[in-house]
């Protein structure tokens, strides 16, 4: 993106509507959706060019598309890398950048806690093809430290972490790994770059669910990879390897979310901290997680490497799965769905997926709390949502 006359860079709000500028070659003010798989060369000469592109924007959607190259472009000039690179999903991203990172022999580190398929990558995936795999509780930097061996060759990051919004310190572990020419991947889905900038903190690959708030209507199914020119070209031949590849429509509506990605983060940083501290309140409620709360544990490095704390809040209730389950249908503003970052709020009530399968003390045998609930803050007024909450929690 062309830096403004004095070269002090754009704010992010500014990013986000003019981060694709001068790409494309159309005057359309809302950019097209290049709906095509494959771009024609006018002669031998510009065919060869084309094919001989790493990542060219119009050669073959698999390999690029315009549209793609818009949405990268705002998503690298917000996250302040040199390029990004988009995939089918979050976990496109995830399982690509990783897979093109290591090989049989290697060994890596990952979190106690990630997204469920996140983890499945490491836990069972890579051991499969060889690639060695501690798993490292993420507060704790000196175990972290101590797993690291001469054949550690990528350190795996996710802050906030599902369920109770664990932090990694995220500068800490970079400069662990970084003497140590040790790679770091920070999935910055739970933040999203308004709230935390992870390669600004030292990591060197960020990736996204863009599903999440980035999209942000709980409509496409999107993820994104941001790093340097040469992470990127060694991740790409991955890519079109595995072949997980965005919809050149379902790229435009993430173009379309992201114009308003900064003012929506505002909104959902405001309801859900206003939210979590009007919960914590309540005496219907035992306990409530969120960074930006003084009463989370690591709330001090929150205010260090988060601008804004995002819009997932848990919460336990005082109560059984019983009690959790009929606060979780009573509210009429919180739709009981997984997923987060969209404009409306959503619930999980966690245990309510073995709820059919297990006793409430088989799920207390293998940790599920039947009184966890994970909220997604949308953009709903505030008064309202404590309100239906309020309301809710009478019928606990
Ligand atoms: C949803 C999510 C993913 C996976 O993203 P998909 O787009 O569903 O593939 C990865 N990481 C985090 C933190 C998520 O919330």
């Amino acid at each position: 993106m062309s830096l403004p006359d004095d070269a002090t860079p754009w704010h992010d709000p500014t990013r986000l509507l003019h981060g694709d500028a001068g790409l494309g070659d159309d005057s359309a003010v809302s950019p097209p959706i290049h709906y095509s798989a494959t771009f024609k060369a006018r002669d031998a000469a510009e065919f060869a060019e084309m094919a001989g592109t790493p990542r060219h924007a119009a050669y073959y959607t698999r390999y690029g598309n315009p549209t793609h190259e818009r949405v990268a472009a705002i998503l690298a000039a917000l996250e302040g890398t040199e390029t990004a690179m988009l995939t089918a999903s979050g976990m496109g991203a995830i399982s690509t950048t990783v897979l093109a990172l290591v090989q049989a022999g290697d060994h890596v580190v990952a979190q106690g806690r990630h997204y469920m398929s996140t983890a499945k990558l490491f836990d069972e995936v890579l051991p499969r093809f060889g690639v060695q795999v501690t798993i490292v509780e993420q507060t704790d930097l000196a175990a972290l430290e101590a797993a690291l061996r001469p054949e550690t060759r990528l350190i795996m990051l996710e802050s906030p972490a599902n369920p109770t919004l664990v932090l990694t310190d995220l500068a800490a572990v970079a400069a662990l790994a970084r003497p140590r020419g040790i790679l770091t991947i920070a999935d910055n889905t739970f933040a999203s770059p308004i709230n935390q900038k992870p390669h600004a903190l030292g990591i060197d690959v960020v990736v996204h669910s863009a599903t999440k708030s980035l999209g942000g209507h709980h409509d496409l199914t999107a993820g994104a990879v941001c790093c340097s020119q040469a992470l990127a070209e060694r991740i790409w031949p991955m890519h079109i390897t595995l072949g997980s590849v965005l919809s050149p429509m379902d790229a435009w509506l993430l173009l379309r979310g992201l114009r308003t990605l900064a003012v929506r983060m505002e909104r959902m940083n405001a309801n859900a901290l206003a939210l979590a501290q009007w919960l914590e309140a309540q005496p219907q409620v035992e306990r409530v997680w969120y960074p930006g709360l003084p009463s989370h544990p690591q709330h001090a490095l929150a205010q260090r490497q988060m601008q804004g704390h995002g819009p997932v809040v848990a919460l336990a209730l005082r109560g059984g799965y019983e009690q959790t389950s009929r606060f979780v249908a009573s509210l009429q503003l919180a739709t009981h769905a997984v997923s987060l970052g969209g404009v409306e709020t959503l619930i999980v009530h966690a245990a309510a997926m073995w709820g059919g399968l297990m006793s409430e003390a088989q799920m207390a045998s293998t940790g599920i709390q039947p009184n966890f609930v994970r909220l997604a803050v949308g953009l709903e007024h505030i008064d309202d949502l404590k309100r239906d909450f309020g309301r809710a929690l009478q019928q606990v």
